[in-house]
């Protein structure tokens, strides 16, 4: 989702501009948003990664 359109409704400035504090408190947010929902496949992608490791080793361990 971009934010780059979204109109603050206190300044009625762009809030990708950053002009009051709702508008950063807003940016804020949806930047962490951003960050959120980037991380998440990467975070599934390691959780993946350990698992198959430890499934490697514990193969490994028993034969
Ligand atoms: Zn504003």
């Amino acid at each position: 989702m971009t934010y780059d359109r979204l109109v603050c409704a206190n300044c009625a400035a762009p809030v990708s501009e950053g002009r009051c504090p709702v508008c950063r408190a807003n940016r804020e947010r949806l930047q962490q948003e951003n960050f959120l929902s980037g991380l998440n496949p990467m975070a599934l992608i390691a959780l993946l990664a350990v698992l198959v490791a430890a499934v490697a080793l514990l193969a490994h361990q028993t034969a």
